[in-house]
């Protein structure tokens, strides 16, 4: 049973995605897992290549130092030989009304993130790609959030019909929900989901950042000032996503966790601590791993390759169906 799990490197990896993601993967990943940083879909929207590159690096570093096993983690664009032929045998089985409807594209296209440039092809064709990712792998279940259910659907339409028109090649995935775990969000604005490519940072704890900027980011998080310390998201989201920190943290629930604490500036201070305990050692080891850049291509070589294997035979199974 293999899940497949990405991440875009759009910008640098924060404590949400942490608490949220990776961290979940290194303790539980199983063998047949598969995770992979996601630089092609970086790509869909204005970028920087240098930033690309070394985001993509420092994202690796990160995924091999929380833990999860390196032969289960690849990069993307190390599978673009095949990813490419794949993705263009999967555009020419899908309808133009298929990719027309996919409603990411209809959010995304509309954004600012665009930057005055115009909306790329890439943008449109991406949920083709992801299907070619995960069809790929042979992925059974692809771990999703509601934004993302519906280009595994997608991927699942795309496999049936290769399946059906050409001959049997693919695995047909299933979008699993991920286990609910707290959204964790912006400290300065904690009505919004921390983001990686948000355009201020104030509010962001990054894992890379040095202890002393994670405690004056804290300390700077907004509350409100009613004075009450209790565990009520919608009336007090500032101070929630703060309790929500803690207890991801702490491997308790908001409500056990505010019961120790008699004001706000306390809540601050143990936040501060335990996400720098949570991080130091982390950015320590992704600081080695990066720092050694020879070791990083020797890991990243482990995982892209046996990724290259799982998905060789695949295509070519798919060109000679295909006629190609
Ligand atoms: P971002 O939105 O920061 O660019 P991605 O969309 O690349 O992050 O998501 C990568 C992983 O991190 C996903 O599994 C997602 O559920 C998780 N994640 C992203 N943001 C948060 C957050 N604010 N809180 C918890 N988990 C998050």
């Amino acid at each position: 049973m293999t899940r497949l799990s990405a991440i875009t490197p759009s910008g640098p990896t924060h404590v949400g995605n942490y608490l949220g993601a990776v961290r979940r993967w290194a303790r539980e990943g199983g063998p047949d897992d598969l995770y992979f940083v996601s630089d092609l879909h970086g790509m869909t929207t204005p970028y920087h290549p240098q930033k690309l590159r070394s985001r993509t690096r420092e994202l690796l570093a990160t995924l091999i130092a929380a833990g999860i096993a390196p032969d289960t983690v690849f990069v993307q664009s190390d599978l673009l030989p095949q990813l490419g032929p794949l993705t263009w045998v999967l555009e020419c089985s899908c309808a133009f009304g298929e990719a027309a409807r996919m409603t990411q594209f209809k959010e995304k296209s509309a954004d600012r993130t665009h930057e005055g440039t115009p909306v790329r092809v890439g943008l449109f064709t991406y949920p083709v790609l992801m299907a070619a990712d995960i069809l790929l792998q042979g992925a059974d279940e692809v771990p999703v959030g509601d934004d993302q259910a519906q280009h595994v659907e997608l991927a699942r339409v795309l496999a049936r019909r290769f399946n059906s028109t050409y001959g049997e090649a693919f695995v047909v995935p299933r979008a699993v929900t991920p286990p609910a775990g707290a959204r964790i969000r912006d400290l300065t604005e904690p009505t919004r989901k921390m983001d990686k490519s948000a355009r201020d940072a104030a509010g962001v704890l990054f894992v890379l950042d040095e202890p002393d900027l994670l405690r004056r980011k804290v300390k700077r998080a907004v509350t409100d000032s009613m004075g009450r310390l209790e565990y009520r998201p919608d009336d007090q989201p500032g101070l929630a996503n703060l309790l929500e920190i803690l207890a991801a943290c702490h491997g308790k629930s908001p409500r056990e966790v505010v019961a120790g604490y008699s004001s706000y500036g306390e809540v601050k201070d143990a936040v501060a601590e335990a996400v720098v305990e949570e991080l130091a050692p982390l950015r320590e080891r992704v600081r080695e791993l990066l720092a050694d850049p020879a070791e990083l291509d020797r890991i990243r070589a482990v995982g892209g390759e046996r990724a290259a294997e799982r998905g060789a035979h695949r295509l070519s199974t798919v060109l000679r169906l295909a006629g190609v």
